[in-house]
């Protein structure tokens, strides 16, 4: 008897339940949406100032020509700081901007193989590195966000340069198979355990502390790649091994990131 009075009932509670829920629902998201403004809001409201800072830092350092070393180093350092915590900010305004739906991506038609000689120039400069780039095709054209797809490609080749020897070659690959665009970065470093190549990418991963604390990051880069470029409609994904287990050999050590983009005509 319970259970049939129980049944009866049922579909009301459900309705309460589910009422309830919708409720709980909104107001959670309600607060995601007022954390992501916060973010936002606080993000661009530290990195005004310490471009400011950071510009008369730079601007010591360039004209001042009778710095003792340990003013240059200090000045140097506090450059360099300002520099990265301005990169973290950046990072987290992208990142609730796409949390948020206001991505805006300026999706432009581009010449894959420009971009790319672009970005490994500025990465040549930065890091005292010899990239190289290999292309099967001159011209692989792409509809993009160009300069979105430029600080993707910045972030991939920065972290192979970051996590190889400096013997070692960092090498970009671009590729077009059918309608699809690929590239990829390839690096011969210390590589990355299998257990972590997913987790990767998720934000403020980094695998290990003491490894990486060296190369100063924030574990941001990789999730900013993959929100651009999912927002771009491709996709990047990672295939690595670790130096430890291919210590014999320098073949297939190191990672390789790949992306993929949809291929189309300027013509079109
Ligand atoms: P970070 O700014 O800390 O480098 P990322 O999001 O760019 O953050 O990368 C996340 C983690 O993935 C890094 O901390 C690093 O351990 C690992 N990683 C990324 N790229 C490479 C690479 N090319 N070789 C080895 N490890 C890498």
């Amino acid at each position: 008897g319970q259970a049939q009075i129980y049944l009866d009932n049922a579909p009301s509670e459900v309705k309460e339940l589910a009422k309830t829920f919708n409720m709980m629902l909104s107001r959670l998201s309600q607060s995601w949406e007022q954390e992501r403004q916060f973010v936002s809001n606080v993000s661009h409201e530290l990195r005004t100032p310490l471009t400011i800072v950071h510009g008369y830092l730079q601007s010591v350092l360039r004209r001042q020509k009778n710095l003792t070393p340990a003013q240059q180093e200090a000045l140097e350092t506090a450059a360099l700081e300002a520099e990265r915590t301005i990169r973290l900010l950046q990072h987290l305004l992208d990142l609730a901007r796409a949390d948020s739906g206001h991505l805006h991506l300026r999706m432009e038609p581009c010449v894959l193989n420009d971009l790319v000689a672009e970005v490994v120039n500025m990465a040549e400069k930065y890091s005292d590195r010899t990239i190289k780039i290999e292309s099967t095709t001159k011209s692989i054209e792409v509809r993009t966000d160009y300069n979105r797809l430029k600080q993707v490609l910045l972030n991939l080749i920065d972290n192979a340069v970051k996590y190889s020897e400096a013997d070692t070659p960092v090498i970009v690959k671009l590729n077009q198979q059918g309608e699809e665009a690929i590239i990829e970065v390839c690096d011969q470093g210390c590589g990355i355990p299998l257990q972590e190549q997913s987790r990767i990418f998720e934000r403020f991963y980094r695998i290990d502390e003491a490894r990486d604390r060296s190369t100063g990051g924030y574990g941001l880069g990789l999730s900013i790649v993959k929100t651009f470029v999912e927002g771009m409609g491709g996709t990047v994904t990672v295939r690595s091994r670790t130096t430890t287990y291919h210590q014999t050999s320098r073949l297939n050590k190191g990672s390789v990131f790949t992306i993929t983009l949809p291929a189309c005509s300027l013509l079109e």
